[in-house]
């Protein structure tokens, strides 16, 4: 049996090494959702021709975005727990993840490769500063991180019950969950967190996805490349 701290096979690599995104199922392809946009004329195709591409970019153009439904995804992600938080926001993805009422092994932290320091005019954001001397303050939230595992597992020790010790475990614990998308939600998800407005860390996670998800669905990739979008 395979432990799900440990990425699937198709994955790729975030945040220095220390989160992973990766894609464990789909259902459908692109042939699925032009098929699906034209489930009225009563016929299905197997392979994607021009009118059909053309078609596809129509449907994503006026947000008809029913047909992208039919395309769903599954990955598994490993993130830290303030990533997590603003994941679960997204409430048309289905969740499940490893219960710390039920585990206390394989606990690991974030620390960040690089800090940034806080935006002046925007409260909500930050700012790359590559003179920041942040390698003694990277030190201090890594025993930070440690301080806090230790804690845990003296109260643990100490007969206290999983699920009221993991209170004194850090933001930057990772945590690991499968989620499952259809692409018409899957692409508003990229849009609001591969985005200049959202976090590094939950971005890093978008761009990681949508290196995942590309050879699945290359002419929605050049549709929006066409648009001057990154994918
Ligand atoms: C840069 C950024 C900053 C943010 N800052 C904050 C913040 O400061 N505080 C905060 O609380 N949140 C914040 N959020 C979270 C944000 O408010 C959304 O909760 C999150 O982005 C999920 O978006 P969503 O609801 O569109 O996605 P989903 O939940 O996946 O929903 C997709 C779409 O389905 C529809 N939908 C889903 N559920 C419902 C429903 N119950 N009723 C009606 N329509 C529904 C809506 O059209 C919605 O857009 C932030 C998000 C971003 C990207």
């Amino acid at each position: 049996m395979q432990h799900l701290n440990i990425p699937p096979v198709n994955h790729v690599m975030v945040l220095g090494g220390q989160g992973w995104v990766g894609l464990i199922n789909h259902l459908g392809d692109e042939t699925t959702i032009v098929n699906a946009a034209r489930v009225s004329f009563g016929k299905l195709k197997e392979t994607m021709d021009d009118r059909d591409i053309t078609l596809l970019e129509y449907l994503i153009a006026n947000r008809h975005t029913s047909p992208l439904e039919h395309l769903v995804f599954t990955f598994s992600i490993h993130c830290p727990l303030f990533v997590r938080g603003q994941w679960h926001r997204h409430r048309t993805w289905s969740y499940n993840e490893i219960s710390r009422r039920y585990t206390e092994i394989d606990l690991e932290f974030y620390t960040p490769p690089k800090l940034r320091c806080q935006a002046k005019e925007n409260r909500q954001a930050s700012v790359e500063n590559p003179d920041f001397d942040d390698a003694a303050l990277r030190r201090l939230i890594s025993d930070h991180n440690a301080a806090s595992l230790k804690l845990y597992e003296e109260l643990l020790a100490k007969g206290v019950c999983r699920e009221q010790a993991r209170g004194v475990l850090s933001q930057n614990m990772m945590v690991t969950f499968w989620g499952t998308v259809n692409l018409g939600n899957l692409l508003h998800f990229l849009e609001l967190r591969d985005s200049d407005h959202a976090q590094w860390e939950i971005r890093e996670y978008a761009v990681a996805i949508k290196k995942l998800i590309k050879p699945y669905i290359p002419n929605v990739a050049k549709y929006f490349a066409k648009q001057g979008q990154v994918w």
